[in-house]
């Protein structure tokens, strides 16, 4: 493949909130874009969100998740940017070159610039029978839910208490499932309270310092047996309950998905404030593989208002480093560092502030 025959400054992998974030600001700052998502639509995990957001007044609070991968689809229908949808990123080549799995056809596309905005895997935990039909993340289950109209269950237990497992939970109980339980290893709720208050209306019992032992069923899912834990985590003797439930959906947290950033050469490190193994990248979101940026959950969990001001510093900072300085890029770039702060401020960012803090005092 000749370099000189790309039609594209800036390649981003990735559809969410920061993909669409970084296309939009660098295709208005006139960069030829190709998006790149393994989806048939765009939005990323927006597209399974039918709650209202929580996060920053400024960053569609309060809006419908599947209605703010409108907004966003609106802000990419620009003729600079190519959208290829249905079309996986299988591997990273040496010199920046893509391989692209779309559908049967397999491309090589070539970019100087490329934004991984790949977002993050689900969690799942070790207990006995985990692999038994009924198991499910709790994304699948709103994929299963809200994009595909499908039922995963009849009876669910859920497993954990951020503000995932809580809102999946509710829209479970809109889908006509019976939440059993929503157990928890630590001793509190770990997300909003407004959300919990919300379970607790209908009925549904929030159990603290519970885990789950293990699974029953032969070729499916027909129980839980979960348990009260004690300070160092393990169940206490006696205090094992039996659970009539035909699905286990765990919201146990997310891992950025960093495999291309590691077959790129990026430096990944681990940084468990970050949500797992994430590439070193500086505060204008790149890393320090020449001409590689990454942006949204792929450099950190956190959140789509987050994501957002990322993929927009990512898809800034990719122009200037292609066309040199430029007064409206830096003006995109300093207001949204000054959001970021702002928002890691607030109780739900202190983790990630902490976590891009510690990356920083790495020295590359
Ligand atoms: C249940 C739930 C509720 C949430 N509620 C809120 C909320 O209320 N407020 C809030 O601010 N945030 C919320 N979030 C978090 C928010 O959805 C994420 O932080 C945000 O979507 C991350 O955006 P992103 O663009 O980084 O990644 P994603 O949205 O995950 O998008 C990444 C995209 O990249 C694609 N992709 C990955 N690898 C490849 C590849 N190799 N080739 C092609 N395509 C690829 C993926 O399929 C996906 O479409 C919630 C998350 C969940 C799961």
């Amino acid at each position: 493949m000749k370099k000189s025959d790309s039609e594209f400054e800036i390649i981003i992998v990735g559809s969410g909130p920061a993909g669409l974030s970084a296309a939009a600001v660098a295709a208005e700052l006139d960069a030829k874009i190709a998006i790149i998502d393994d989806n048939p639509i765009v939005g990323g995990q927006l597209i399974k969100q039918t709650h209202k957001f929580f996060g920053s007044k400024s960053h569609f609070c309060g809006v419908r998740g599947i209605d703010i991968a409108k907004i966003l689809e609106k802000r990419i229908q620009h003729p600079n940017i190519t959208l290829l949808l249905d079309a996986s990123v299988v591997g990273y080549y040496e010199d920046n070159i893509l391989g692209v799995l779309q559908k049967e056809r397999f491309i090589k596309l070539y970019a100087p610039k490329i934004i991984f905005a790949t977002g993050a895997a689900e969690n799942l935990i070790a207990f006995p029978n985990n692999d038994l039909p009924g198991v499910y993340g709790a994304g699948a289950v709103q994929t299963l839910m809200n994009v595909h109209g499908v039922l995963p269950g009849k009876r669910a237990l859920m497993v954990g208490s951020g503000n995932i497992g809580l809102i999946v939970s509710y829209q479970m109980m809109q889908a006509g499932i019976e939440v059993v339980a929503l157990i928890e290893i630590l001793d509190k709720i770990g997300g909003y309270n407004v959300h919990a208050a919300k379970l607790r209306r209908l009925g549904v019992p929030i159990l603290t310092s519970h885990t789950i032992k293990y699974a029953t069923g032969k070729d499916f899912v027909t129980g839980a047996v979960i348990a009260r834990v004690n300070k160092k985590f393990k169940p206490i003797k006696g205090t094992d309950k039996r659970l009539r439930v035909d699905m286990i959906c765990l919201a146990v947290g997310l891992t950025p998905l960093s495999e291309l950033l590691y077959q790129a050469g990026c430096e990944v490190i681990y940084i468990p404030e970050l949500g797992g193994n994430v590439a070193w990248h500086s505060e204008n979101m790149e890393t320090l593989k020449n001409g590689i940026f990454v942006a949204g959950d792929a450099s950190g969990i956190e959140e789509a208002s987050t994501a957002m001001l990322e993929g927009r510093i990512a898809g800034a900072c990719a122009f200037e480093s292609l066309h040199g300085k430029n007064p409206k890029a830096q003006e995109i770039i300093q207001e949204a560092k000054k959001e970021l702060r702002e928002i890691r401020q607030g109780p739900f960012g202190t983790k990630p502030r902490i976590g891009k803090e510690k990356l920083q005092t790495i020295a590359p």
